[in-house]
């Protein structure tokens, strides 16, 4: 048991006077102290002092006596203890111990950035000892400071500030850091050009881009609407899941994150936030064209006959309107074309008579809810020729891929072998990754500006954190609060495991 500093007694160089009662007490008190094994040295400092450790009186043996005479023949022999014999083994060894924890506490500090290669000007804060030997001062704070190094002799610094001067023990000092300003990502990145500071590019990882994100806030207007071509590497990455859950691209409303660009890996199904941001994309090519995307939770909705017609939207401003369905986990194709008072439908596998007339039906009794005056009794629905699906999990890619030929009022014409299908898959991801709306002023985690996770007391803004390697930013809260001084990998940057 460790002995309790109340009790101990400082005997401060004087002798005892009376032997029996001062003996007890030592016994008690003074002796369990100095028995106690170091953490430093690995032993007690009885031990380095007697060569065995001490004895307890109930360890004495009750029968042994001490007579006068024993003691007496004791000291005629005036031998050397055996353990006292070991001594300078025992002191090298010691001297080992010393050094081996003291480079210990130096690794664990260097670790933390504590590292005290402290130097004449340096600014440091100094612990504050009386507060830590509970001497009063108990309301103080932890640290004194910040000093300023004015010399430093072995371990002794000499540190002075505006009305003090002081000296301290090496030990007791850590660098001073200027508490920084929380200036919200955007006005901070928007003060500095990415060329201000170039970012660390290893060599070994040539799939990241130069520049992954360009500077939010007011930039050059040669920097504004670049899209970054993201190498297909990255792709690669993202479907061999060594690239953790980040935004990579936001298409209008639809944000895709690292799961969603899995589902365009070879033979898996699309999710339908790729469905949805690839149609999204197509219309974009044809801007003199007025072609309004619904959602593939809405056309499905429409499908089925469970939809309540999207009331905000006018049927009659758009030339087309185009969605995906999911039926049965197989996606199809809906367009309307208000105008031409007509519907066309694409079943990746070929469009069945029965599918069509159910299309025709669906998509009639949708207008009717928009009642647009519109005479919708001659309402029809037809197919196009298109290759067929020729796999089980390619539906998604061909009605993308039927989807952006219509658009662009192409051919539609392709071929569906795997190689050519695996080569589909990889140019929408890069394409949706390319021509991502502009996701600078978004954490990569949580996809929004604000985290939800934020303290408005403590914090008026969000603290943001930016990734050593590939310089995308992230909201601090959102990645588990990682130290600010250090090398913060994102998960795309550091695998998951
Ligand atoms: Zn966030
Ligand atoms: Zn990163």
């Amino acid at each position: 048991m460790a002995p309790s500093r109340g009790l101990s007694t400082n005997w401060g160089g004087k002798t005892p006077k009376n032997g029996t009662s001062i003996c007890r007490q030592q016994c008690l008190v003074y002796e369990p102290k100095n028995t106690v094994y170091s953490q430093t040295t690995k032993y007690s400092p009885y031990y380095l002092m007697f060569g065995r450790e001490a004895r307890y009186p109930s360890e004495v043996p009750t029968e042994y006596e001490v007579t006068e005479d024993r003691v007496e023949h004791l000291m005629d022999n005036e031998e050397v203890f055996g353990g006292l014999l070991h001594q300078m083994t025992t002191y090298a060894q010691v001297t080992q111990n010393v050094k081996k924890s003291q480079e210990k506490i130096r690794k664990r500090k260097l670790e933390r950035g504590l590292e005290d290669n402290f130097k004449v000007g340096d600014v440091v804060l100094k612990k504050n000892i009386r507060e830590e030997q509970r001497k009063g001062g108990k309301m103080d704070s932890d640290m004194l400071g910040p000093f300023t190094v004015t010399a430093i002799k072995g371990k002794l610094v000499s540190l002075t500030n505006a009305n003090t001067k002081t000296v301290a023990n090496v030990d007791q000092l850590v660098h001073y850091q200027e508490p920084e300003e929380r200036i919200p990502a955007k006005l901070r990145k928007a003060s500095s050009s990415p060329l201000a500071h170039p970012l660390p590019q290893p060599p070994s990882n040539p799939s990241m881009p130069a520049h992954a994100i360009s500077s939010p806030g007011p930039l050059p207007a040669t920097c504004q609407g670049t899209t970054h071509p993201i190498h297909s590497n990255v792709v690669q990455d993202i479907w061999l899941s060594s690239k953790g859950e980040v935004l990579w691209s936001k298409i209008g409303p639809y944000k895709l994150f690292t799961a969603d660009m899995q589902s365009l890996a070879p033979e898996r199904e699309l999710v339908s936030e790729i469905l949805n941001s690839y149609l999204l994309w197509g219309t974009r090519k044809v801007p003199n064209k007025r072609i309004y995307v619904i959602d593939s939770f809405e056309m499905t909705a429409i499908w089925n006959g469970t939809s309540r017609g999207m009331r905000k939207l006018d049927v009659t401003e758009w030339d087309m309107l185009i969605g995906a369905v999911c039926k049965d986990r197989h996606w199809t194709l809906v367009a309307m074309y208000p105008k031409d008072r007509r519907a066309l439908f694409v079943d990746p596998f070929g469009a069945t008579q029965t599918q069509l007339t159910h299309c025709r039906d669906a998509t009639r009794a949708f207008m009717r809810k928009k009642d647009m005056g519109l005479n919708l009794s001659r309402w029809s629905c037809e197919t196009v020729v298109h290759p067929r699906q020729q796999d089980s999990t390619s539906c998604g890619v061909l009605v993308c891929k039927v989807a952006e030929l219509l658009l662009e009022g192409s051919s539609i014409d392709f071929n569906v072998d795997q190689v050519s299908i695996g080569m589909m898959r990889m140019q929408m991801a890069r394409t949706l990754i390319d021509d991502s709306g502009n996701l600078t002023d978004l954490c990569r985690i949580c996809g929004e500006k604000e985290s939800g996770d934020r303290d408005t007391s403590d914090a008026p803004v969000d603290q943001w954190i930016e990734c050593t390697r590939c310089s995308f930013w992230f909201h601090w809260v959102c990645v588990a609060r990682p130290n600010m001084k250090g090398i913060f990998l994102c998960p795309a940057c550091s695998p998951p495991t």
